[in-house]
């Protein structure tokens, strides 16, 4: 008999520690969880899977603009936000009964409560005035929004954590920031009808993404009657006396809003987690330090997810999970692989990339060739939407090996999924050449575009 309660002890009911929790109680050990908010995290309760679900519902406005050029009239057409979060409020709670439902059946002993570490091997459950102790521990815990508490007037914005639940739906919103989320948020607004401004500091929206789908994002949202406002920085956010928000960049413009969102990155969510009572060690902004494996300072404490500062994705928190899994419950050793992992933006249109943009492809290859194909998908045809779809390989010169595709368009980010099973395997541009084309689809010209439209020699373009 072992000393501790647990064999495993998971604090933070999220992807990444529900899977851990139930896969190694279904392994035949002794396993606890703590979450103190809802199982299921940021991805099930307030990220991807509310998000993805406005998406749905803004982009209904689109289609009923376009069926009118298939012959179609939908008449007047009104949208109610209230029904909205109804349903998607008992969506999640389903979803979250399945999580719970799952650790349970695994066998999981499963906490309503935060959970403090008192040393490396204990932890306190606040919630229950309680310590168990436990074998090995692991840290899922995630991330939080950045809510710029420095910044004046930050009380009165919200972040993706109160977006889901707003009372109402707002007339005019602004969004500050150029990521994920905020790109997301622009879209999900415009398209349910609400006045968005989108503020962003820096000059080109998605930093690190392909410059290509930077600059055709920017220019779709405005068609779609986003206010960009570039090189804008939010310096001060003032409540008026009819509600409505003043808000004032740094250079002293200012307008009006009656919510102001902010979307400009998530910090880790380790204050008061006793970490340090338990000798783990975090960098400067708080996210845990790990090793190749995930496991931290600590020879008893693993970390995975949004708490470490690697890649702030879903999947990738069930896949560190699933190696720590293998490297200590199943004998063997596996590091998380972070390479060439496909991403989606949603926002519209949506965005699927894998592998390197053509910058960075440049400043890592000699020789880069560049296929790009910029078209009016079949659709829009008769539609008469003035939008483009954009499908863009960057290929190595000397192997041909294809290191990063591009694409922006309807179900970009169901092709991104396939096509980066293609790219992990090694495919070559002649492998995508040799593949028969789907017709008529898109994504058929994936494998049609022969000819580069233009190569890189030594960072030089050439035609
Ligand atoms: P991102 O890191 O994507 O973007 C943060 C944005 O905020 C950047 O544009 C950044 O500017 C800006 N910013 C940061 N600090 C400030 C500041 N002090 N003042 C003004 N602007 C600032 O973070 P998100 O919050 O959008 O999303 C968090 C993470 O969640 C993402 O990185 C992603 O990994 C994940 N996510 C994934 C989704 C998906 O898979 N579809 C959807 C949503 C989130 P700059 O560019 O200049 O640094």
């Amino acid at each position: 008999m072992t000393q501790y309660d647990y064999d495993l002890f998971v604090i933070g009911g999220g992807s990444g520690g529900v899977r851990a929790g139930r896969m190694v109680s279904s392994l035949g050990h002794r396993v606890g969880i703590a979450e103190e908010y809802r199982y299921g995290g940021t991805c099930v309760i307030r990220g991807c899977v509310p998000k993805k679900l406005m998406v749905y519902a803004s982009k209904f406005s689109d289609q009923f603009e376009d069926c009118r050029g298939f012959g179609w009239d939908v008449g007047n057409t009104t949208f109610d936000w209230n029904y909205l979060i109804d349903a998607k409020d008992k969506e999640l709670e389903r979803l979250e009964g399945l999580y719970r439902k799952g650790l349970d059946n695994a066998g999981v002993d499963i906490f309503n409560s935060r959970a403090e570490f008192k040393d490396a091997h204990s932890v306190y459950l606040v919630a229950e005035d309680k310590i168990v102790t436990a074998e090995k521990i692991m840290v899922a815990v995630g991330g939080t929004p950045n809510r710029q508490s420095d910044m004046l007037g930050s009380e009165f914005c919200i972040t993706s954590d109160e977006v889901f639940d707003l009372k109402k739906l707002p007339q005019k919103i602004t969004i500050s920031g150029g990521g994920y989320i905020a790109v997301e948020f622009a879209g999900i607004f415009a398209g349910l009808g609400v006045d968005t401004t989108l503020a962003y500091r820096g000059s080109e929206i998605l930093k690190n993404f392909d410059k290509d789908l930077r600059t055709l994002l920017m220019d779709s949202l405005q068609k779609r009657g986003v206010n960009l406002r570039l090189n804008t920085e939010i310096n001060q956010v003032d409540k008026n006396s009819d509600g409505t928000l003043r808000v004032e960049d740094k250079g002293g413009n200012h307008w009006i809003a009656d919510q102001v969102m902010l979307a400009t990155g998530r910090l880790p969510v380790t204050k008061g987690l006793g970490l340090e009572l338990a000798g783990v060690e975090m960098d400067t902004r708080g996210y845990i330090k790990v090793d190749d494996y995930s496991k931290s300072n600590v020879d008893n404490i693993w970390a995975v997810g949004d708490v470490t500062n690697r890649v702030q994705l879903t999947p990738v928190a069930i896949h560190e999970s699933m190696c720590f899994i293998s490297t200590e419950y199943k004998g063997e050793p596996q590091k998380p692989d972070h390479e060439l992992i496909a991403t989606a933006v949603f926002s519209q249109p949506e965005i699927g990339t894998v592998g390197l943009s053509e910058e960075d492809a440049v400043k890592k290859y000699e020789h880069v060739e560049v296929y790009r194909a910029e078209f009016r998908p079949m659709r829009n045809t008769l539609s008469g939407r003035d939008e483009k779809m954009l499908m863009k390989l960057i290929v190595d010169g000397a192997s041909k090996r294809v290191i990063g595709a591009h694409i922006m368009g309807d179900d970009a980010g169901e092709m991104a999924q396939l096509i980066a099973i293609s790219m992990k395997m090694g495919a070559t541009k002649t492998d995508f050449d040799n593949t028969m084309a789907v017709h008529p689809t898109a994504s058929e010209e994936l494998v049609t575009m022969y000819a580069p439209s233009y190569e890189f020699r030594h960072g030089e373009r050439v035609e």
